[in-house]
């Protein structure tokens, strides 16, 4: 299978490279369209995706809104949104018999709960369109062929071999040989760091309350702030609004060793003012004089484990009893709480690295590279990395599906 010359090579059978698969051999029927994929099996990631559920997509189909989703990219994806976007995802999906729906919180799964859907669904219709798939090759060298277009160095099954290809796309997902082979052929590119990850947090204002959810929080951290429900693990802090200040912050952490100090504004939006102007109502309020503090949260969203271990420093004080200075220092630690991050946990629904091929550097209505013609990129291996919530696959379709349709035209060099 590998002597031949194919029209298209694309390393990388994830679902960036699929999903260009896919559509350039459905535009071009004529067209040789080979995958190399260097595991036994493809699509590897979308079968551990989204806890075994996959989650496809976002249920956000306004473009506009859509980049603000991507701490790396959002700016470059903006235009090509607006060609392949969620509702595109949708229909490709539908027509191909799979049918997505959409959780509360935006994140659209297929509606058999399994990855394995999406993954029998792309090879179905891989193997409808005529693709080749050859796994268990890594490739491992390129080199510019001028009679043909790249000549390509693979490895299987220990073996070295060669193969001959016009277009060459790369959909390596974020692997750093990859990146190596790119330098070489004069691409920059983007120092890779972690993204969507959890902190790790020893403090004892938090220590047994595992499980713990607070629904409207608001973190900063350095520059950054992010809002959303806080979940309190055995290790620290995890939850959507961790998530996305892991995304944002991925490069800040990345170069401050994942130790830095976190705010946390247990109370959404409540400045100190407000929480203190709430505090001191239940302060005077009569009935209160003679109760505990720490025996009723003043505020609801606040659970009373938590409140409990928040208000530890009044001890054993009434309401009637605690000071101006600890009813200040109580809307301080509820608006401002100072920890302190002190590593990266593992969000196992999902995880992305940032860095990548750099942006600049590829045309995005074709996903054609501009420094070396011929040569496509598509999903992870770029300098795009999305928050939770499926707009990380939403990217490797997006421009899966450009770089898929850019290649099929046959008079590209
Ligand atoms: C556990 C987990 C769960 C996730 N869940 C979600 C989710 O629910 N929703 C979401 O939006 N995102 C999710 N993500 C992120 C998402 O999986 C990635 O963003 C997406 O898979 C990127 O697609 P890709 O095709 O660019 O790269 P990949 O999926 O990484 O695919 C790249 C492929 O290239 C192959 N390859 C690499 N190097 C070579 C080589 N030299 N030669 C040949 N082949 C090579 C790899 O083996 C791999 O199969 C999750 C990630 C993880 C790790």
């Amino acid at each position: 299978m590998l002597n031949q010359i194919w029209n298209v090579v694309i390393v990388g059978g994830g679902p960036a490279g699929f999903f260009a698969a896919i559509r350039c051999a459905e535009l071009n029927p004529g067209f040789r369209v080979l995958i190399v994929e260097k595991a036994h099996q493809t699509l590897g990631k979308i079968l551990a995706s989204g806890g075994g559920r996959c989650n496809v997509t976002h249920a956000c189909f306004d473009p506009a809104q859509l980049v603000n989703f991507y701490p790396r990219g959002g700016a470059a994806l903006r235009s090509a949104f607006t060609r392949f976007q969620p509702a595109d995802t949708v229909k490709w999906f539908a027509e191909r018999g799979v049918k997505l729906k959409t959780e509360a919180d935006g994140r659209m799964f297929p509606v058999t709960d399994s990855s394995e859907t999406i993954t029998d669904c792309l090879r179905k219709a891989a193997s409808l369109a005529g693709v080749k798939v050859q796994t268990g090759t890594s490739l491992l060298k390129v080199e510019k062929s001028p009679m043909v277009g790249f000549k390509l160095g693979v490895v299987k099954e220990g073996e070295d071999s060669v193969i001959h290809t016009q277009k060459l796309l790369i959909a390596t997902g974020s692997n750093s040989k990859t990146w190596e082979i790119l330098k070489a052929l004069g691409h920059a590119i983007e120092e890779p760091a972690p993204s969507l990850f959890t902190f790790n947090v020893k403090d004892k204002r938090i220590d047994g309350l595992a499980g713990i959810t607070v629904e409207d929080v608001t973190l900063k951290m350095d520059s950054l702030a992010q809002r959303g429900p806080l979940l309190i693990t055995h290790w620290g802090l995890s939850g959507p609004a961790v998530l996305k200040l892991s995304a944002w912050g991925a490069r800040i952490l990345f170069e401050k060793k994942y130790r830095a100090p976190l705010t946390v504004n247990w109370l959404g939006d409540h400045r100190l003012d407000s929480a203190l102007e709430v505090l001191q109502r239940n302060k005077d309020w009569h009935e209160n004089a003679r109760k505990k503090v720490s025996a009723q949260s003043a505020f609801s969203q606040i659970p009373i484990r938590l409140w409990k271990q928040l208000t530890q420093f009044i001890g054993d004080k009434n309401w009637g009893d605690i000071s101006k200075a600890e009813l200040r220092k109580l809307a301080e630690e509820l608006t401002a709480g100072q920890f302190e991050i002190s590593g990266k946990g593992q969000f196992k629904e999902e995880f992305v690295t940032c860095g990548g091929v750099k942006l600049s550097e590829v045309d995005f209505k074709t996903m054609q590279s501009r420094v070396v013609d011929g040569l496509f990129f598509a999903g992870e291996v770029l300098d795009i990395d999305g928050v939770t919530g499926g707009f990380n696959f939403q990217s490797a379709w997006t421009t899966g599906w450009l770089a898929g349709s850019a290649v099929s035209v046959s008079n590209n060099p």
